[in-house]
């Protein structure tokens, strides 16, 4: 038999058209959801295209079950400086009986774990009364272009064939720049060696006694240290995160790092790299979680859940018109055109290990601003990006990737998208004042005085 070719050429083809659309956004994780609310609540026309049939991004998909960012430590106080579509989606789940309280970390900041149920059924409330049109088990496979600066139409593969999504504007949430890619904006990846951040699988246990386990977080790193000095386990990283959920018998492990051949981070652009490290995490779940049972209260644990997929931090960073950087994370950076706050430090998942660096705390008001052109890709006129692959810096990235940023930097592509659509102009010319204040109207926070008051 001769070897098969290369390449093959498929035949040509007429792509019915699914519909039309005033926004079509990508992506159905915090970025995508808040976007395709904003848009739809200034009554616009709103498809929201999800591969998976949940909505939720990486906090579902990939288990992630806490939110980060949503707080912030301002000059010692911690308060929450995240709001909008957030507070609206915080609620619903909250109703559902599937958000915790927050919950102290590094004594310098709180994070809020919530349950992954809930918070899917609340995101679906939370399209419903908003009026997005939401399609599931439509995976994006590229975009027809009206001309080199405008997409005209995605491209998506269902279980009824493929379709063309025309719309007026686009915005890319798929954590990946995958649409933006399609349409030839550059981009990124790592720190300029091909370092990306480690990616991770995560994990629930449950059947644990909460009594007898206490504030086991604190003693796990030094289990783990003596358990690897004995030499009778071989951990993937330090800095475990290990912690309960709602249900005090149910704790989140976040301890596994993926790896390519080569050791590096794993792409999760890559086809063969992501179906490998799916293997390789259920494999680090079962030996971490072999050392967990050792760890008082946790003798009787019981895995209750894989993520569906391996957990992607960093893939593609669109380049638009700012990039944030690690000095605007940690110098609490204003811009004249903010759209929100983060309040997270920078997270680099490192080869074996995490590496947090703080903005000063307490002396700092603990957040920098996330300006509205690090959502404009260079070169597009109907394209936004939003989440954790806007335009940002390696370090950066590893700050306002967390979920309180993605909620912002959303609601403020969809918002800006409307206000693109009402005065007939580009990306890049959405006028800040009009959008600060709808976003201000909206509930949004923009890190200006005077400060919100907490829940
Ligand atoms: C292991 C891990 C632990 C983390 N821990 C925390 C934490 O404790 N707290 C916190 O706040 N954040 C945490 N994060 C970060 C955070 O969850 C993500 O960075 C955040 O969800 C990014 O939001 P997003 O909307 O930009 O993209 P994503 O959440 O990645 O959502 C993108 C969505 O687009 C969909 N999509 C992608 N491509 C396509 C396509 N071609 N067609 C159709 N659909 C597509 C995906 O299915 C997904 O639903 C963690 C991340 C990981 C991986």
């Amino acid at each position: 038999m001769s070897p098969a070719p290369a390449h093959l050429t498929e035949p040509g083809r007429q792509t019915p058209v699914f519909g039309e659309f005033d926004v079509v956004v990508l992506g159905g994780g915090p970025a995508g959801m808040a976007a395709a609310v904003s848009a739809a609540r200034a009554g616009r026309t709103v498809l929201l295209l999800e591969r998976y049939g949940f909505l939720g991004g990486m906090g579902t998909a990939a288990g992630v079950t806490n939110f980060c960012g949503l707080h912030a430590n301002v000059y010692g106080e911690i308060r929450q400086v995240v709001h909008g579509v957030a507070d609206d989606l915080l609620d619903r789940i909250d109703r559902l009986g599937g958000l915790n309280a927050p919950h102290a970390l590094f004594g310098k900041t709180v994070a809020q774990a919530y349950d992954t149920a809930a918070y899917k059924i609340a995101a679906d409330e939370l399209m419903e009364s908003a009026g997005v049109q939401v399609l599931f088990h439509a995976l994006a496979v590229g975009t027809v272009m009206a001309s080199p600066r405008r997409v005209q139409a995605l491209l998506v593969e269902t279980k009824s064939g493929r379709y063309a999504i025309v719309g007026r504007c686009f915005i890319d949430a798929s954590g990946d720049g995958d649409l933006a890619a399609w349409a030839g904006v550059p981009y990124d990846k790592g720190d300029g060696e091909g370092n990306m951040l480690y990616p991770s699988t995560m994990f629930r246990l449950a059947g644990i006694d909460a009594a007898r386990a206490g504030r086991a977080w604190e003693v796990i790193p030094q289990l783990m240290a003596q358990a690897q000095a004995d030499g009778r386990y071989t951990f993937p990283r330090k800095t475990p995160i290990v912690r309960p959920q709602k249900n005090s018998g149910e704790w989140r492990v976040n301890l596994t790092q993926l790896a390519n051949a080569q050791g590096m981070a794993m792409d999760g652009t890559d086809a063969l790299e992501l179906s490998d490290a799916e293997v390789q995490g259920r494999r680090q779940i079962a030996s971490v979680t072999g050392f967990l049972r050792e760890v008082p209260g946790f003798e009787a644990a019981y895995i209750v859940d894989i993520a569906p997929q391996v957990g992607i931090r960093e893939t593609r960073r669109v380049r638009g018109l700012v990039q944030l950087t690690e000095a605007d994370v940690l110098g609490c950076a204003s811009f004249d055109d903010t759209v929100g706050v983060n309040g997270w430090p920078l997270e680099l998942h490192l080869k074996g290990d995490v590496e947090f660096r703080w903005p000063d705390i307490p002396g700092s008001r603990g957040y920098n601003h996330l300006p509205y052109r690090m959502t404009v890709p260079v070169g597009m006129d109907n394209l936004w990006v939003a989440g954790r692959c806007a335009s940002m810096s390696h370090e950066a990235q590893s700050a306002a990737r967390v979920t309180g940023a993605c909620f912002v930097m959303g609601q403020a592509a969809g918002t800006a998208a409307v206000l693109a659509l009402d005065t007939g102009c580009t990306a890049a010319d959405v006028n800040m004042d009009s959008l600060q204040a709808a976003l201000e109207s909206a509930g949004a926070w923009l890190g200006t005085e005077p400060q919100k008051e907490s829940p």
